[in-house]
């Protein structure tokens, strides 16, 4: 199977934005895209990913909440219903705002409805840590992002540390690229 990494969009990206439509057809490229969206994932480190991260805009979430990537769930067209009024505030992380972590507080038990990869509907009642996932993966396909919770200030303060990293990401990046020519240079002049 050859997968491809996709690019994860960055806050303040206007593109995280864009409403999701619904998925109509499950044929191989959706199922490419899946593998594509799990591999996307677990290379980056994260639990959950939604296809407005990777500018493909349809109702498509992969979730993986296991410790060791053996758990690999697909939500396509989700809903959640809130089944309690009680909140549950969790300290919320997402690929598209690296490195910023703060705490959001969401319906505490949800039901949850959705189509899996297969195209078979499905049912079920969530709470905790799959909860938080799905209600925060469903916002990015509404293009709502979890720092839109929080006080402008701390908007601020997610926005500034995207950049920082991203800066030191490119930095990491140049450097890795201009290892072999300088190795390469060295052997010239010995
Ligand atoms: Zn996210």
């Amino acid at each position: 199977m050859i997968m491809t990494l996709r690019t994860i969009l960055n806050y303040p990206d206007p593109r995280l934005r864009t409403l999701a439509k619904p998925v109509t057809v499950f044929d191989d490229s959706l199922k490419t895209l899946i593998d594509d969206m799990f591999q996307t994932m677990y290379a980056a480190k994260g639990i959950g990913l939604a296809a407005t991260q990777i500018d493909e805009h349809i109702q498509l979430i992969v979730m993986d909440l296991s410790e060791d990537g053996s758990q690999p769930r697909v939500f396509i067209n989700p809903k959640v219903t809130p089944l309690v009024d009680e909140l549950f505030g969790y300290e919320e992380g997402c690929l598209s705002v690296p490195e910023y972590y703060d705490k959001v507080a969401r319906p505490k038990r949800v039901k949850i409805e959705a189509v899996d990869a297969a195209g078979q509907a499905f049912v079920e009642e969530a709470e905790g840590l799959l909860a938080v996932c799905i209600q925060h993966e469903i916002d990015h396909l509404n293009g709502k992002i979890f720092v839109d919770y929080l006080s402008k200030l701390k908007q601020d303060r997610a926005r500034d540390k995207v950049r920082k990293v991203i800066k030191q990401r490119e930095k990491d990046a140049e450097h890795k690229s201009m290892k072999p020519i300088c190795q390469k240079r060295i052997k010239e002049h010995s």
